[in-house]
């Protein structure tokens, strides 16, 4: 149950151009890598599909439901990895991710023991009550990853999620992610085609706010 399908969508700044310009895709389960250079609306469009705003005009539907008329049924399901995600650097790994569990909501009777569960996932298990401020860019891009993963989504949005990483924690990373994307839909968006080459199940390629490409990632691999 993760069918994501986007129709036109089209997004337009107060003062600017289209940054998404009219753009389609379909995805299941497993994992869409979107590439693309600066600029190109990639930021734009995952804000778009994590209901953080409203496309200017087309539609976005999860498991068939308009997410703009009940963001509720894509949020419960969500997680969402922002580019200037931050960490408030007084607090432990743990101390902040049992926050973030309250502000989303999870009782609070076993947010701990998933606060754990998602600190083990990314490898901060030993690290969990160490102040994030003593914290590497490398560990703090993993408690973010952490915090994505709080909720059990369904939906993956991970926005430049390897900036910081050094390639261990790069490896790990695609081996989370493609553990994770078996029964669920994981978008990542980076600048680094091995980030996606070996494990994404779709690519999506984005230019000024259209596809030049998806489907597929070896048409595409082969090329390059
Ligand atoms: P990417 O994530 O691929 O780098 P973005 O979605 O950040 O692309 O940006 C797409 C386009 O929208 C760019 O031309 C960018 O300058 C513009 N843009 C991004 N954010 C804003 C904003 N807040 N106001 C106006 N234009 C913006
Ligand atoms: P430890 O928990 O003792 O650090 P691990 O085998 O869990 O041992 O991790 C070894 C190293 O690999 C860690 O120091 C960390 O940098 C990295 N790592 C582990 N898991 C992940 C992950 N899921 N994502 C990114 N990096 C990871």
């Amino acid at each position: 149950n993760c069918q994501l399908t986007v129709d036109t969508v089209r997004y337009r700044y107060a003062k600017g151009h289209d940054a998404v310009a009219g753009l389609d895709l379909q995805m299941g389960s497993g994992i869409l890598g979107l590439l693309g250079p600066n600029g190109a609306g990639k930021s734009t469009l995952m804000r778009v599909l994590a209901t953080l705003t409203r496309p200017t005009s087309g539609r976005v539907l999860w498991n068939g439901v308009d997410i703009a008329r009940q963001p509720d049924a894509l949020r419960t399901q969500l997680g969402y990895l922002p580019q200037d995600f931050g960490v408030y650097p007084a607090l432990s790994a743990r101390e902040f991710l049992v926050y973030l569990a309250a502000v989303k909501g999870l009782p609070s009777s076993t947010s701990r023991a998933r606060v754990d569960d998602c600190l083990a996932l990314v490898g901060l298990a030993d690290a969990a009550d160490r102040r994030l401020g003593d914290f590497s860019g490398g560990m703090r891009q993993r408690v973010g990853i952490a915090q994505a993963l709080l909720n059990d989504p369904k939906l993956l949005i991970f926005d430049e999620p390897t900036v910081g990483l050094d390639p261990e924690e790069r490896l790990r990373f695609r081996q989370l992610i493609t553990d994770l994307a078996a029964d669920r839909l994981v978008i990542l968006s980076t600048h680094i085609v091995s980030d996606v080459e070996a494990s994404a199940t779709a690519l999506a390629v984005m230019s000024k706010g259209r596809l030049l490409f998806s489907g597929a990632p070896e048409p595409l691999l082969a090329q390059a």
